[in-house]
């Protein structure tokens, strides 16, 4: 007997007898109608896959439109803020509206903060809050965008696995991540998925570093160089575990590497705030918090 397809909760209702997925596609017309937006970045279904789609018209719509929770919330991702990133800087005129998530919001802004998007004024976020299934799953620090129209806000989850590997001695850590890092195939994949790594040029294809070509790379040179680099950009999607098929946790690393950037400089990745990250500044001691007084 076939299975049925257990309820996710874009298609739970919500008190007043709509769907999430219905709330956001009608957020999405309005801003169409009314031509605040020409096209809008958001997940289409087809065939029993999710995928980043660009909507072009009220009618695309009505075909396949994907809040990505399949069989469970959130099943299907993607970097949507730098997919976004790559649609602006190549049209200097249209306005966009996007879907966000609390995750997609964060890298939105660090990608502000980098000086990434020029004229964010032309995108649109449309908001939807995580169910706390998925919140738990991320261990996210903010499982719903600053405004949102679909969805209920959850609380925040406490960080654990970072704790717990974080509780080991030195030694026994670094059996830990060599152990880890020794499954690497060096696909690429968590580079490629990140929505904050955008560099043009990527450190983990230079010779003189990481040798092109070794399967698999140096360990710990490839992983070691992609942390630092993540230093005061990762904004704790969680993506990079995911995407990755030999099941590295790297979002541990990452995200504590995130933490010591903000005990050291005082800097939250992700947040709307004025300036810059510490690592993006050449030139005289940013300063630092009374963390490393
Ligand atoms: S969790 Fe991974 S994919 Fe997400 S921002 Fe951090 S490094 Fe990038
Ligand atoms: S996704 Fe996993 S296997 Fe692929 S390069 Fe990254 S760490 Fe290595």
């Amino acid at each position: 007997m076939k299975k049925s397809r257990k309820k996710s909760s874009s298609v739970a209702q919500t008190s007043t007898g709509n769907t999430m997925i219905d709330i956001v596609k009608e957020q999405v017309k309005t801003l169409m109608d009314s031509g605040q937006i020409s096209a809008f970045l958001g997940l289409k279904e087809k065939q029993g896959s999710v995928f980043p789609f660009l909507y072009k018209s009220v009618q695309d719509l009505d075909e396949g439109f994907s809040l990505g929770d399949l069989e469970k919330p959130g099943q299907a991702r993607y970097p949507i803020a730098k997919l976004l990133m790559r649609i602006v800087k190549s049209d200097a005129e249209t306005s966009y509206g996007a879907l966000f998530r609390g995750c997609d919001e964060r890298a939105w802004n660090e990608l502000l903060r980098w000086n990434q998007v020029n004229s964010p004024q032309r995108v649109f976020k449309v908001g939807i809050a995580c169910p706390s299934e998925l919140a738990q799953k991320h261990e996210c620090r903010k499982p719903f965008p600053d405004e949102y129209v679909a969805g209920e806000k959850v609380d925040p989850v406490e960080n654990i696995s970072v704790q717990e590997v974080m509780g080991k001695d030195l030694g026994a850590r670094l059996e830990y991540w060599m152990g880890e890092f020794d499954r690497c195939i060096k696909c690429y994949g968590c580079r490629n998925v990140c929505p904050v790594c955008f560099c043009n040029v990527c450190t983990l294809e230079q010779d003189s570093l990481i040798k092109t070509g070794d399967i698999p790379p140096e360990n710990p040179m490839f992983h070691l160089t992609r942390a630092v680099h993540m230093a005061g950009r990762c904004i704790d999607c969680n993506l990079c575990t995911e995407a990755c098929p030999s099941d590295i946790p790297l979002r541990i690393l990452y995200k504590r590497v995130a933490e010591i950037i903000s005990d050291e400089f005082g800097y939250v990745t992700g947040e709307i705030a004025a300036g810059k990250s510490p690592l993006n500044i050449l030139g005289s001691d940013p300063g630092h918090t009374a963390a490393n007084d």
